[in-house]
């Protein structure tokens, strides 16, 4: 089986995308993750480039114990013109003490005699005294070779002469990018084939790719069937512009489909975790449709896929999902038969017979035509099926809630909102309709209407059912479904809520943003009351 490295560049490239900052511990624990999934290397940064840098390769040396993967620095060939020991860039790469380096290079004439403004030879001697010196530092040295693609549809003698400079001076890798990211597959096949043949066994190729054409996985792949040995992306493809190769989708089509192997034994099935955990390090969701380790990957809706798939788990994926540590998943919704709702039912622990399944689809045909969704508001769907089987208890039965806003205008300028809720609710040990019930009328204030509901019905409940102090309200989310009647369109909330050990979501809709709020809140109330009482 032939290896294929992995180089994550998520720390340096992939950071380069709009909208995500990393502090140093968010680089130094998406190292230690890369490191737990088994990349051959991780590029952490640019030192020199700036102090954030400089200090994540400080504190890695004393913070980080990597198993599996080597660090590396980024930087660049010395300036035009210039001395390879005197110069700022190199001596920044040697200063973060890695084991390897890796540097970016011009390899196209256009770049060299356009963007730098200097002669071709004096292009090929950057490269080759910048090898040379960093490989007499020790260090093993990969060369990025920028708009290699372009480059050499214009002029290959020239980039084939900047990889002999860094070849012949001791580099081990020379990485063709495809900076751009306008090259094709069909080309990215050929040229890599050229260059493999030229260089035989003297050095990896290695390949970058950008997703400007949507090819950046496909155009890594090419080059790895057409000798390639090592492969740079980011996970889950982020990176300028449309962003760099995605690792989380090249690595399972490189290893799974193809046979390389990229990761150690045993750790392909971490990719899903990993990916995730990185992206929310970064705050930056996973693309739920992105392939293998998104959400919806695995995820069936159709009501004829679901009752195959509940025969045959192949017919309708085309890996089984726990290879990279995924899984199938079963949405529910009005286009759902019996099977799913069966299964669904099975997955949570619910017993329903023939009649219950029934009246559980009935109830989510109507729902879902009133705009209810409940592929994120797992928690609904649950308590609409232990409904259904009879299974959930009535906690407290809300006799009416009244809200009330007010402005406050301050000649000052400092105009205020404030909020008063009044809810009226039955509760008892044995609840609403036991021995010991009692009516409670209590009022509290919030900083808007939810809070202030929330607030008020909380200390109404509290006496009867302390668990509620346990459960916390943690994001809440508001959506109108037809904005073409503006103020009087429906709106749908889905509530996030935690006690620490689970989390859920929960979902109301109503063309009054109170009342849809309010069934979200009651259900999160109900749903948490519920699993702290089982
Ligand atoms: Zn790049």
């Amino acid at each position: 089986m032939r290896i294929v490295e992995v180089f994550d560049t998520t720390l340096r490239d992939g950071l380069q995308v709009e909208g995500v900052t990393a502090t140093v511990d968010d680089k130094l624990r998406i190292a230690e993750q890369l490191d737990l999934l088994g990349v051959h290397y991780i590029e952490g940064g640019w030192p020199g480039a700036n102090p954030k840098d400089i200090e994540f390769f400080d504190r890695a040396k004393r913070e980080l114990s990597l198993s599996t993967s080597t660090l590396v620095a980024f930087g660049s060939t010395r300036r035009p013109r210039g001395k390879s020991d005197d110069d700022a860039t190199l001596r920044n790469l040697i200063e973060a003490d890695t084991a390897a380096v890796c540097i970016v290079a011009k390899s196209s004439e256009y770049q060299v005699t356009q963007a730098l403004n200097t002669t071709l030879d004096e292009g090929a001697a950057m490269i080759a005294d910048s090898v040379r010196f960093l490989h007499g530092e020790g260090r093993r040295v990969l060369v990025d070779l920028e708009h290699f693609f372009d480059g050499y549809r214009q002029n290959p003698e020239f980039s084939l002469r900047t990889i002999e400079a860094a070849v012949v001076n001791g580099a081990t890798h020379l990485v063709l990018c495809d900076t751009n990211g306008g090259t094709l597959p069909h080309e990215v096949h050929e040229i890599v084939s050229s260059v493999v043949a030229h260089v035989g066994s003297d050095a990896t190729i290695g390949i970058h790719c950008h997703d400007d054409t949507g090819c950046a996985v496909a155009n890594s792949i090419a080059a790895v069937q057409a000798g390639a040995g090592h492969v740079q992306g980011t996970l889950n493809g982020l990176g300028e512009r449309t962003g760099n190769t995605n690792l989380s989708t090249v690595i399972p089509n490189l290893q799974l489909k193809l046979g390389y192997a990229c990761l150690p034994e045993g750790r392909i099935e971490r990719l899903t975790s990993v990916s995730h955990h990185v992206a929310e390090t970064l705050n930056r969701a996973v693309n739920p449709q992105a392939p293998y380790v998104g959400s919806s990957a695995f995820a069936h809706k159709a009501g004829l896929h679901v009752s195959a798939i509940a025969r045959a788990r192949d017919a309708y994926e085309h890996v089984a999902p726990e290879t990279v540590g995924n899984g199938t998943r079963f949405v529910v919704s009005e286009m759902a038969g019996r099977a799913s709702i069966q299964m669904k039912a099975d997955e949570i622990g619910i017993s329903l017979d023939g009649a219950q399944i029934n009246d559980v689809i009935d109830r989510l045909k109507t729902l879902e035509h009133e705009g209810y969704q409940f592929e994120a508001a797992d928690a609904s769907l649950e308590l609409l099926m232990r409904r259904a089987a009879g299974e959930v208890p009535e906690f407290f039965r809300v006799e009416s809630l009244r809200v009330i806003t007010d402005e406050h205008r301050d000649p000052g300028g400092d105009d205020r909102f404030s909020t008063e809720a009044t809810v009226k609710v039955w509760v008892g040990t044995d609840g609403p309709d036991g021995e010991d019930a009692e009516r409670h009328v209590y009022v509290a204030e919030g900083n808007g209407p939810i809070n202030a509901i929330d607030t008020a019905l909380r200390k109404a409940i509290s006496q009867a059912v302390p668990e509620v102090a346990d459960i916390h309200l943690v994001d809440y989310k508001v959506r109108i479904l037809d904005g073409a009647t503006a103020t009087g369109a429906t709106t749908r909330v889905l509530l996030s809520a935690t006690d620490g050990a689970r989390d859920w979501t929960t979902i109301g809709v109503s063309t009054n943003i109170i009342e849809a709020s309010w069934l979200a809140l009651e259900d999160s109330l109900v749903y948490g009351l519920l699993h702290r009482r089982r």
